[in-house]
Order: structure tokens, then sequence, then C-alpha cells
């Protein structure tokens, strides 16, 4: 049954994913979500059935248009098989539970502003207050820690953005301080500065050799958003017991 219900989740992330990906590039440049249908960015043909297929529409195609055969972005996919992964990983997680289902938002909204961030280096409002309150409503309703802790969160996880874009001039722009307040609110002011340092971490594995082998410049803005959501997806799942390890490997 478990299996089953996994999978049940995996394909239903790959449906999303593939609608998140859409939200994702036609939110920020400010177009419907629904209208005009999917289409060929080169050619403008418009999909049809068999090539909305999640994944494998693109295995099929050769990551080709079908029409005039320009390439097809790999993140498409990506994005889509990595939605169906992390909502199945979800549920492996934490059972079919109000966790879980806090978790499938905030693998969405990581997915959403993951490719918006990585297209235009922006993070946009819309986004942010479109989940916001789905997030704040299921908080209110289940917490296991006191509610001030998760107000303390959104502070704290906005607030050190903040700082840092002060101290720093650039780097990091205020959408990173407005998505870390709202990933802040959801897990708490302990998890979110987990969070961060994971994504810190994780930043500098990834930036680091990017950077040495000239992939990217050194005054090219990296954006950071991506991270900040994987550094809270991680704290989200294994923060608790990263934490309880650190403590017992300090007392
Ligand atoms: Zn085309």
């Amino acid at each position: 049954m478990t299996i089953a219900i996994a999978i049940y989740l995996f394909i239903l992330g790959l449906a999303c994913g593939s609608f998140y990906n859409v939200v994702g590039l036609r939110v920020p440049a400010k177009q419907s979500v629904v209208h005009p249908p999917s289409h060929c960015t080169s050619c403008g043909t418009q999909l049809r059935r068999r090539d909305l297929v999640p994944v494998l529409s693109y295995v099929l195609s050769k990551g080709k248009c079908r029409h005039c055969g320009a390439g097809v972005s790999f993140v498409y996919p990506l994005g889509e098989l990595l939605t169906g992964l992390l909502f199945a990983g979800m549920y492996l997680r934490f059972g079919f539970t109000l966790d879980m289902l806090m978790g499938l938002l905030l693998v969405s909204l990581s997915v959403i502003i993951t490719v918006s961030d990585l297209k235009y280096q922006l993070i946009p409002n819309t986004i942010l207050l479109a989940f916001l309150p789905f997030l704040a409503v299921l908080r209110v309703y289940h917490h296991d820690l006191p509610l001030w802790e998760y107000l303390l969160g959104a502070l704290v996880g906005g607030g050190v953005i903040v700082l840092v874009i002060l101290l720093s001039r650039g780097g990091m722009g205020l959408g990173d301080a407005k998505l870390l307040a709202v990933l802040g609110l959801v897990v708490g002011y302990k998890l979110i500065l987990i969070a961060l340092f994971l994504a810190c971490l994780v930043g500098t594995l990834i930036g680091g050799p990017l950077l040495a082998l000239r992939i990217v410049k050194r005054k090219q803005p990296i954006p950071f958003g991506p991270f900040l959501a994987l550094g809270t997806l991680l704290a989200y799942c294994y923060g608790d017991q990263l934490l309880n390890s650190y403590l017992s490997l300090i007392s």
C-alpha cells in the first residue's frame, strides 16, 4: 500500500511539476498561466496532448520541438521529475499526514521559485503571496512548537537576509529575504537557521566549482532562492535529527 501511494504521489508530482514550470516561467513575465496554451517558444506551435506527458514527451522527442526542431530546455523534465520525486519523498518521510501536506506545499513553492529565479533572477511577490495564506492557515491549525517560534522564524529568516543585503550591498535580493521569511514561518526559527546553513553549504559546494571552472563569472549573480528552498526542504525533513545529533555532539 505504501508503495502504491508513493507511486501515486510521484505521478501527481510529475503532473504538478509540469504546471509549476509554466507558473514559474509565466508569472514573473506577467503572463496568464492558462492562456495561451503551452506552445513551442521558438515557432509558437501549440503543443498537442502527446507533447504534454511529463518527462516522457521530452525523452521521446529527444528534447526537440516536433515541428521546428528547436531544443527544449532540460529544465522542464528536470522540474517535473524533481517534483515527482519530492512529492513521493514527503509521503515516505511523513506518511499520510498534515506534515506531508505542508511538505507538498513547500515542494510546490520551491519548484516554482527555482524555475523563476533561474530564468529571471526573480522571486515574484505574487507567488509568495499565493502560498502564504495556505501555509499560514495550515501552520496555525497544525503545529508541534508554540506559534511564536514560527513567527520568530519569519522574522529571523527575513532579517538575516536583509542584514546580508545591507552588509554585502548586492549578492542577494529582497526576494530572497521575503522567501526566507515565508519559509521561516513554516519551519520555525531554529530550523530556518539550519536551512540557511545548509543553503550556504550546498551553495558553496555547487557554486565553488562553477566559479573555478569559469562556468559562471565572479560578478555574475548566482540565484540563491533555489538553495534557500533546498536548504529548507532538507531542514524540514531532517532538521530535528541534525539539531539533536549536533547538540549531543557538543554536550
Ligand atoms: Zn517549435
